[in-house]
């Protein structure tokens, strides 16, 4: 298997009106010149790409499935299990999943609901008993301590995880070392902070002179270095961005002590600046219109602090029930007041919802 996944979830389109259209032929070409050029491991999910992911990447692979690992999911909030599953099958062409994920799970379904006796465990268990499904997995974006209580439960059951790692979001270091040593494999989304962070012009402040001269390089090789990734997926849509993210991962060169400190200074002083703005104390929490609100300040520092735009309009367009991220996005505050009773911060945090929601709707 390469540690260069395809994580087919940003295949070619253009935007037309408020419509996304998704070009059919050129995404197969570049799924097809992945292939060739030696990438085995593809990872989609029924809603991705206005829910054609799972069928755009079938037709590509058809006549090659063999040679490769595919990687779905199983919508939590979606309809029952088997009647994903079998649509997985029918739309990727193939008579077996090789890892079926619990897509974006919380702690709280789990516990509830996805543990529950001849619930969506008890069937994923049965699909693996009956060959269907190589290995089962999920993928979330819950906090890092309620990851690895997911592990803890599900111990002896799962045996792989998928969360969000990059050199500016290293939040899952933790959970990533505590999935290693339970003995499942760690794929990461977001190794090039959404495909974006790998733009040498939008890096330039992010990473330290001379580092790299590519630093979408750089952000792969520092993905790479952390011995507990397995596998870095990365949103692929033109054979160039193949091509340079596949000289990046075969680079055997860890980074060396001096660009991790140098990266580590630069990003800390970064941080300091966030922090200054919302610490993510959460004493905010819950918003009674189902904002989050550290989450939706996050990603806007993303824009307001390290000038990544594209990368936080990408992240903010995730928010929603459609979306990665499971909570409301700023336009859906009331202006109760009730957040900022709470915050340390003493945050205008309605007029900063505002102003977020203006920068990356
Ligand atoms: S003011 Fe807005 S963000 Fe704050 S708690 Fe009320 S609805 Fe939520
Ligand atoms: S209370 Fe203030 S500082 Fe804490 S998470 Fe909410 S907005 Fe951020």
């Amino acid at each position: 298997m390469t540690r260069l996944g395809f994580g087919v979830l940003r295949l070619p389109s253009e935007i037309r009106g408020k419509e996304i259209v998704y070009d059919e032929d050129k995404s197969i070409d570049v799924i097809r010149y992945a292939i060739d050029a030696g990438i085995d491991y593809f990872d989609t999910a029924p809603s991705y790409c206005g829910k054609r992911s799972q069928s755009i990447l079938g037709r590509a692979i058809a006549g090659k499935r063999d040679q490769l690992y595919l990687s779905t999911k199983f919508d939590t909030n979606g309809p029952d299990l088997m009647n994903q599953f079998e649509n997985s099958l029918k739309e990727l062409g193939t008579d077996h999943i090789d890892f079926y994920h619990f897509w974006s799970m919380k702690l709280d379904y789990f516990a509830d609901k996805g543990l529950a006796k001849g619930g969506p465990m008890d069937q994923m268990t049965k699909l693996k008993e009956e060959g269907l499904i190589g290995h089962i997995a999920f993928s979330s974006h819950d906090t890092p301590e309620n990851i690895m209580e997911i592990i803890r439960r599900g111990e002896g059951r799962f045996e792989a995880l998928l969360c969000q790692y990059n050199l500016l979001d290293r939040r899952n270091e933790e959970v990533m070392a505590f999935a290693k040593s339970r003995g499942m494999g760690v794929s990461v989304m977001g190794p090039m902070g959404g495909g974006r962070l790998g733009r040498p012009s939008e890096l330039m402040d992010v990473l330290p002179d001379g580092t790299s001269t590519a630093s979408a390089e750089t952000a792969l090789r520092f993905v790479f270095s952390n011995p507990d990734v397995d596998i870095a997926l990365s949103g692929m849509n033109t054979r160039a961005m193949i091509d340079e993210n596949i000289l990046a991962a075969d680079d055997p060169r860890p980074l060396s002590d001096e660009e991790h400190k140098h990266i580590d200074a630069v990003v800390e002083e970064k941080k300091k600046l966030t922090d200054l703005y919302c610490t993510a104390c959460n004493y905010c929490m819950p918003c009674p219109a189902g904002i989050n609100i550290p989450e939706v300040f996050k990603i806007y520092n993303y824009h307001r602090i390290y000038g990544l735009t594209e990368y936080a309009r990408r992240q903010y367009a995730l928010i929603g029930a459609d979306g990665d991220l499971d909570f409301q996005n700023a336009s859906a505050c009331t202006g109760c007041g009730l957040c900022e009773k709470q915050c340390p911060q003493k945050l205008s945090i309605r007029e900063e919802l505002k102003k977020a929601h203006e920068a990356l709707a």
